[in-house]
């Protein structure tokens, strides 16, 4: 006898880990999604042709400092030791990212030590920028205007469509200067990559006889009524029918193109000049190092504004959609039977560790308000 039955909206990771904490203290779940994989934009897939493991939604590189969670994903797949080390090219030269010394070095071509090149980019900083609020402040603020200009700006105007100076600095703050040689893209104690990917990796989550997976099925309103709660992972606005009017996300496009060999010798190559179309080009056979394939899928990556038809990637949340996320947030805090969870339920942009530490911590609120007989709130 099951405790209760639950529904989830949504087969990527916010929907499996809540579906198997749920399924594993005694619920019935029920998980749906409209694609014809599970994994959401994890997903994995072997190409035919090469063997090659392929990202399809854009590379994802598992890191975090969360043990737990690393310990979680631990149950479900064995991963490999992986560094994301990122390249880019800039006015005819490749450098390394993220800035650090070596990128410092030979784009000023100098020989610097760490503390020499500390305070020759402190002396291209501009201090008079005390309090950085957009991206280009902070850019301004912490690496200068040459620097700057031939790594981000003309970079983030192909990334987000819109000058630096209307993004907030937050964007910028994902990402590390470093004066040392250090070229690891990530600061976290964990990384590496589920050793045959994200999709077999989710399956393995997925893979519980209290779990029931149906794809290629949208959410009709009405089925809600059979469930004790749904967990909503598709979009926020489109729980609601996008009534207030839609959310800007923006969207890439990859076109692919194969290769005989090794066709970069790494895995993301940025472009970091306003004049090339693409932000970057993915070597996916570099993702798994320990893999060995004579053929090579590429991918040159390309962002644009999310039509209505098109897979929301990254959630703009400028000020236009500021204002509207507020009234969609009010709308989801006064749902009941509902809680609104991931990337695309909460509108917010979130790695794969964050995602899975709030669906952990999603799925022990649920128990504790069904054991306190409170409801569940529709928004953490
Ligand atoms: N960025 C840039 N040049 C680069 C890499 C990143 O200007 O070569 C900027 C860009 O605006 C991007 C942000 O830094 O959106 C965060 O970079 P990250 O690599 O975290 O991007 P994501 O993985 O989220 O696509």
């Amino acid at each position: 006898m099951y405790k209760g039955r639950i529904l989830l909206v949504g087969a990527g990771l916010s929907g499996a880990v809540i579906g198997r904490q749920l399924a594993e203290a005694g619920y019935a779940a029920t998980i749906i999604d409209g694609r014809d994989h599970i994994g959401g934009n994890c997903h994995t897939e072997r190409d035919p042709e090469t063997g090659v493991l392929v990202h399809k939604y854009r590379p994802h590189i598992f890191h975090t400092n969360d043990a737990g969670v690393w310990d979680y994903v631990h149950r479900f797949s064995r991963f490999e030791p992986y560094k994301n080390r990122v390249k880019t090219t800039a006015r005819g030269q490749v450098f390394s990212l993220p800035i650090n010394l070596h990128t410092i070095n030979q784009f000023f071509g100098r020989t610097m030590r760490p503390d020499e090149a500390r305070a020759f980019v402190e002396a291209q900083a501009d201090l008079s920028i005390t309090d950085p609020q957009t991206f280009e402040e902070q850019a301004l603020r912490f690496v200068g205007r040459d620097l700057y200009e031939a790594f981000f700006k003309g970079y983030t105007e192909k990334q987000w469509g819109c000058a630096p100076t209307e993004l907030p600095a937050s964007i910028l703050k994902r990402l590390p200067v470093r004066f040392s040689y250090d070229d690891n893209y990530f600061f976290h104690r964990f990384q590496g990559m589920p050793t045959h990917g994200y999709t077999p990796m989710i399956q393995s989550i997925l893979d519980h006889p209290a779990i029931d997976v149906h794809l290629q099925t949208w959410f009709e309103p009405s089925a809600a009524d059979r469930y004790d709660h749904v967990f909503w992972s598709g979009p926020l606005d489109g729980y609601f029918g996008y009534r207030l009017g839609r959310l800007g996300y923006r969207t890439l496009d990859f076109e692919r193109f194969d290769h005989t060999g090794d066709y970069q010798g790494c895995a993301v190559m940025n472009y970091g000049d306003a004049d090339v179309p693409w932000t970057r080009i993915t070597e996916h056979k570099h993702f798994s190092p320990w893999e060995d394939h004579s053929g090579s899928v590429c991918y040159r990556e390309f962002s644009r504004a999310a039509g209505p038809d098109d897979i929301p990637y990254y959630p703009i949340r400028l000020v236009d959609e500021k204002a509207m996320l507020a009234e969609y947030t009010e709308l989801a805090r006064r749902s009941e039977g509902v809680t609104f969870v991931g990337r695309l339920g909460t509108y917010r942009y979130l790695d794969m560790d964050v995602t899975i530490r709030e669906a952990l911590d999603t799925a022990d609120l649920f128990l504790r308000h069904r054991a306190g007989g409170t409801p569940m709130p529709a928004l953490n």
